[in-house]
C-alpha cells in the first residue's frame, strides 16, 4: 500500500478503515515512528466521504491508552496477575485444553464470539474451524442473544435469489426500531449506515416516504413521513395490522404471489382479527395511521421493510422478522429478472442471481446438536448463548468447562448477570482476548491482549453485501503492535498447531447472509504460521476480484466493472408466508388477554416497559474509558417521560430502582419528552460486576441492565433468547 507524505517531518499519512464498530469507516491516519498520532475521515473515499463518529476518532488514544493491556496476563493462586509471554500463554492453555478434552470430551470446550470478534475479519471463520477440528459444538456468538430471529426467519421463509431492493432509488421504506443515525447498523435495504445522515437526506430529497415503527421518537423517527409510536414489544401487532389492510385493500402484487408464494390464504386468516382498531387499543397507535402506513407501503413501487436489533430482543422477534419478509414479498420488493443488482459483493463468490426462490432450509431442531438446557438445539449454526451459563453450571456429560471469550463481555451482555457471575466462577479455564480489564476479563485465568485495528490487516468480509455499490477496502497494519498483542484468529491457530488439529474453513460468516454472503473455504496451513493475508484469501475464497488486487489499491474502491443482472430463474420453490407454527404464533398474540388500557395482562402488573437503546459515543461496553467519551456522559441514563418522573416525585438526574424479572438495579434518570409514558429506555453494556456496580458509583460506571433480565422467566422457544427489550419492570424512587 502506498503512503503520502504529510506536512510534519517524519509523519506519513496512511489509509485504513476503522473497526471500532461494524461500520468500517474509511480513515486517514498520521503515523510517526510506527505510532498513530492523528486520525480523520478519508474524504476521498467513494462511499464514506470522510464520515466518522466520536468512537472511531479515539483510535489514537486506544493505541496507548493507560487502560490498555499490552502483555498477556496469567492469574495466580492469590488472585494477582503475572505478565507472561504469549508463547507461554498458548503453551499452558493448550496443555489444559488437551487435558480437559481427554477427561471430559471436546464438548466441554466452548467459544463465545462477542462484539469485537466480528471486526477481526478472520476470527469467526477460524474459530469455527477450530471447533470443527476438535469436534466441539459448543460454539456461541452474540448473534444468538441479539438477533437470532434474522436467521430463523429466513430459514423458515426462504429467500428471493435476486435480492431485495436497496434504499437508493426507493420511494418508500418501512423501518422497525432501527435508529441508524446513532447505531450505524441497518440490514440491507434500510438507511445505509456508511454516512447515514447524508444517505437519509438524499433519500428524503428524492421523495422517499419513511414509515417508522418505534416506541421512541428517535433521530430517524423524526424524519419519518409516518411515525407509529407503538408500545414496546408490539411491533408484530402493528405489522399484522398493516398486512391486514394491504390484503383487504388488494394492495399486494397478486401476480408475483401467485407464482412465487405459498400460504397467502392462511396468512389472511391469521391476521384477520388485527383490525386497525385492535392495533390502536393494543399498540397505542392511531388506527388511521395504521391504515395510512399500509396504503403508503402498498402503493409504493420500490423499498424494503427492515428491522434493527431492539425489536429482535423484544418478545416474538421471530414473528416480527417473519412479518417483514411477508411485507416485502406481498409487494414484491425484490430485484426481478433483468434488474441490475446494485452490489452482488466484491469479496463474495462469483455466481449469478436468479429470479427465483431459494427454498427454506432446516436450521434448528432435533437433527441438530442438542443443548442440555430448556430443550434447545443448535440454531443457525451456533448453540444458544442464552443457555451458555447453564451449560457451564449444569453438571453431567457435555458440561462446558473451558470458555474462550473472544472480544466479548458476557458479564454485561448475557441475560441474568448474577447467574453469569456464578458461571464464570465455575469454569475450569476462562481465557479472554480483550484490550482492557473488562468486567469479564477481571474474572479470567488468562487475558490475551488483542490488537487494535490499526495493528492488523483486515478486509470487510462481513459487510461485503451490505454496501449499496460493489465497494471494498483492504486495510494493512499501519502501525507497530503495541506490546505482545495478538489477533483472535492467531489464538486458534496457535492452539490448533499445538493440539495437532486441522483448520478447515467452510460456510458463510453470518447465518443471515447464508444466501448471499462471503463463503469461506480451504485448509489453513499448519506447516508454517500463515500471514493474515493468506488466511483472508481463504476466508474470502472465490472472490469476484482477487484479494491480491484489492490489497494493491490504496483505500476503499468501488469496482464499477462488477455488473450483475438478475437472470431468468428455473426453481419451483416458493416463499412461505405461513410456514409451520407461524399462523399459530400470530393467533396466540391475538388471543392474549389485555388490560383495560390494552396491555397484555401478563405485563399489566408492572409500571413500565424497559426498552434498549444505543448511544452514539459508546459501542456496547466499549469506549467508556476515553476522556472525549466521558465528556458525553459516564452513565447509561434511564430515560423517562417527565410526567412519569413527576408521578414518582423525583427530578431528572435523581436515582431510581428498576426491578424486573431477573433482579434489580439502580439507575440515573433523565427526562425525555420523546418517550411515551410507561416506557423507560436504558442502554445496555454498562456497569460492571455486581460487587462494584451500585448506588454509590452508578453515575461513574452506569448500570448493568442485564441484571434485570431473566433467562428463565420468558425466552424464545427456538433460540432460547431471553426477553431483553420491552421488559416489564417496576420503577421506584430511591
Ligand atoms: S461509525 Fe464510528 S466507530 Fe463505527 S467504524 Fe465509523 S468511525 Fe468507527
Amino acid at each position: 500500500m502506498g503512503t503520502k507524505p504529510a506536512a510534519q517531518p517524519g509523519v506519513e499519512t496512511k489509509k485504513t478503515y476503522c473497526r471500532f464498530c461494524h461500520n468500517y469507516c474509511a480513515m486517514e491516519v498520521d503515523v510517526l515512528d510506527g505510532k498513530p498520532i492523528a486520525v480523520r475521515g478519508d474524504i476521498s473515499d467513494p462511499v464514506y466521504g470522510g464520515y466518522t463518529c466520536i468512537k472511531g476518532r479515539q483510535l489514537t488514544k486506544a493505541y496507548d491508552h493507560e487502560s490498555r493491556i499490552t502483555q498477556p496476563l496469567k492469574k495466580l493462586a492469590d488472585g494477582s496477575w503475572q505478565e507472561i509471554s504469549s508463547t507461554q500463554a498458548f503453551d499452558e492453555i493448550a496443555d489444559k485444553v488437551k487435558q480437559i478434552i481427554d477427561m471430559d470430551g471436546a464438548r466441554s470446550i466452548a467459544t463465545y464470539c462477542g462484539t469485537y470478534s466480528f471486526q477481526e475479519s478472520a476470527a469467526l471463520a477460524v474459530s469455527r474451524a477450530f471447533h470443527e477440528g476438535i469436534g466441539s459444538p459448543s460454539y456461541y456468538t452474540s448473534v444468538s442473544i441479539d438477533q437470532p430471529a434474522k436467521g430463523i426467519a429466513l430459514s423458515r421463509f426462504g429467500v428471493w435469489a435476486g435480492g431485495p431492493h436497496s434504499f437508493e432509488g426507493a420511494d418508500v421504506a418501512l423501518i422497525v426500531g432501527c435508529n441508524t443515525l446513532i447505531s450505524h447498523f441497518t440490514p440491507y435495504g434500510g438507511i445505509p449506515p456508511f454516512s447515514p445522515r447524508k444517505a437519509l437526506n438524499r433519500g428524503l430529497k428524492d421523495g422517499i416516504k419513511m414509515i417508522v415503527i418505534d416506541p421512541r421518537k428517535t433521530e430517524v423517527a423524526r424524519k419519518a413521513h409516518i411515525h407509529l409510536q407503538a408500545r414496546p414489544g408490539e411491533d408484530p401487532t402493528v405489522l399484522c395490522g398493516i398486512i391486514k389492510v394491504i390484503l383487504d385493500e388488494n394492495l399486494y402484487d397478486a401476480e408475483f404471489c401467485e407464482q412465487y408464494v405459498d400460504g397467502l390464504e392462511a396468512l389472511r386468516e391469521a391476521v384477520t382479527d388485527f383490525t386497525p382498531e385492535y392495533v390502536e387499543l393494543r399498540a397505542g397507535v392511531s388506527s388511521d395511521l395504521v391504515v395510512e402506513a399500509a396504503r403508503v407501503w402498498g402503493n409504493g413501487k420500490r423499498g424494503t421493510a427492515t428491522a434493527g436489533t431492539g425489536p429482535n430482543m423484544a418478545p416474538r422477534g421471530n414473528v416480527m422478522e417473519h412479518l417483514l419478509h411477508v411485507l416485502n414479498t406481498l409487494c414484491s420488493r425484490f430485484n426481478k429478472e433483468g434488474d441490475k443488482v446494485p452490489n452482488p459483493g466484491v469479496l463474495s463468490p462469483t455466481g449469478n442471481r436468479k429470479a427465483e426462490v431459494i427454498a427454506p432450509w432446516p436450521a434448528y431442531g432435533k437433527d441438530f446438536p442438542q443443548s442440555r438446557i430448556r430443550g434447545l438445539s443448535e440454531c443457525c449454526g451456533e448453540m444458544p448463548t442464552a443457555a451458555l451459563n447453564d451449560e457451564i453450571l449444569e453438571p453431567g456429560d457435555g458440561q462446558v468447562k473451558v470458555l474462550f471469550n473472544i472480544g466479548g463481555n458476557p458479564m454485561v451482555a448475557f441475560p441474568n448477570q448474577n447467574k453469569t457471575v456464578r458461571a464464570m466462577e465455575a469454569l475450569e479455564l476462562l481465557v479472554c482476548i480483550d484490550v482492557k480489564m473488562s468486567a469479564t476479563a477481571v474474572m479470567a485465568d488468562y487475558i490475551l491482549p488483542g490488537k487494535i485495528c490499526l495493528e492488523r490487516d483486515d478486509a470487510p468480509v462481513m459487510a461485503d453485501t451490505w454496501f449499496d455499490v460493489p465497494y471494498t477496502h483492504y486495510a494493512e497494519a499501519i502501525v507497530e503492535p503495541n506490546g505482545d498483542v495478538i489477533e483472535e484468529w492467531e489464538f486458534y491457530w496457535e492452539l490448533a498447531h499445538r493440539l495437532g488439529i486441522e483448520l478447515k474453513l467452510g460456510g458463510s460468516i453470518l447465518p443471515m447472509d447464508a444466501a448471499f454472503g462471503v463463503a469461506t473455504g480451504g485448509l489453513i496451513p499448519t506447516d508454517h504460521k500463515p500471514s493474515k493475508f493468506e488466511v483472508l484469501e481463504l476466508v474470502a475464497s472465490g472472490t469476484k476480484v482477487p484479494l491480491r488486487e484489492i490489497k494493491a489499491k490504496e483505500g476503499g474502491f468501488v469496482y464499477e466493472n462488477i455488473e450483475c443482472f438478475v437472470e431468468k430463474g428455473d426453481s419451483t420453490a416458493k416463499l412461505q408466508l405461513t410456514p409451520p407454527g407461524i399462523a399459530d404464533e400470530i393467533r396466540e398474540i391475538r388471543s392474549e388477554n389485555l388490560t383495560g388500557s390494552g396491555i397484555p395482562q401478563k405485563d399489566g402488573t408492572y409500571t413500565h416497559l424497559l426498552t434498549s437503546r444505543r448511544l452514539n459515543h459508546v459501542y456496547n461496553s466499549s469506549g467508556q474509558q476515553f476522556d472525549a467519551v466521558k465528556d458525553k456522559g459516564t452513565t447509561n441514563h434511564a430515560h423517562m417521560h417527565p410526567d412519569d418522573l413527576l408521578a414518582l416525585e423525583i427530578e431528572s438526574g435523581d436515582l431510581v430502582q428498576v426491578s424486573g424479572p431477573g433482579g434489580k438495579v439502580t439507575a440515573v434518570t433523565k427526562a425525555e419528552v420523546t418517550i411515551q409514558r410507561g416506557v423507560c429506555s436504558l442502554a445496555h453494556g454498562w456497569g460492571f460486576h455486581p460487587e462494584y456496580d451500585s448506588n454509590q458509583n452508578v453515575r461513574e460506571i452506569g448500570t448493568s441492565s442485564n441484571r434485570i433480565i431473566s433467562d428463565e422467566a420468558e425466552y424464545d422457544p427456538i433460540s432460547g433468547m431471553a426477553r431483553q427489550s420491552a421488559i416489564p419492570v417496576n420503577i421506584t424512587a430511591v
